[in-house]
């Protein structure tokens, strides 16, 4: 069996990370999916997914990692039409999706593992998320 289905996230700062594994947790649940693969996919050009330890100094890090390597304003050629080429450039050193394998009708991360959406240009309204589960 596939299921679509999808997330819509607000986010409410520049840079904010969003926890999103309960989510999606329940999104496997509404499906009666226990064992397969979600696939986890932004549909947005500045933002990310990614698995990593939800602790909030390892926000910090994240974020002032990627404003270092990657800085708000350096005329940027894409800031000439829509002043977030910073934001573009940082999503490439990310990804879009994250593949999770499914067992027993959750996510079967690891025991510091979470599922996060990387808002990069933010504040935004209706950030959609899609979810791909197949399984059985
Ligand atoms: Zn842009």
């Amino acid at each position: 069996m596939i299921i679509k289905d999808s997330l819509v996230i607000n986010s409410r700062t520049r840079f904010q990370i969003i926890d999103i594994t309960s989510y999606i947790n329940e999104k496997i649940d509404k499906s009666s999916v226990s064992l397969g693969l979600i696939n986890i996919f932004t549909k947005h050009t500045t933002s990310a997914i990614i698995i990593n330890e939800n602790e909030e100094g390892l926000g910090y890090d994240i974020q002032n990692l990627l404003y270092d390597l990657i800085p708000e304003s350096n005329e940027y050629s894409h800031d000439l039409i829509d002043h977030n080429a910073h934001s573009h450039l940082k999503s490439l050193f990310l990804s879009p999706q994250e593949t999770v394998p499914i067992v027993d009708g959750r996510m079967d991360l690891g025991t510091w593992q979470s599922v996060f959406f990387i808002e990069l240009d933010g504040p935004r309204s209706k950030r959609k998320i899609d979810l791909t589960i197949m399984g059985e």
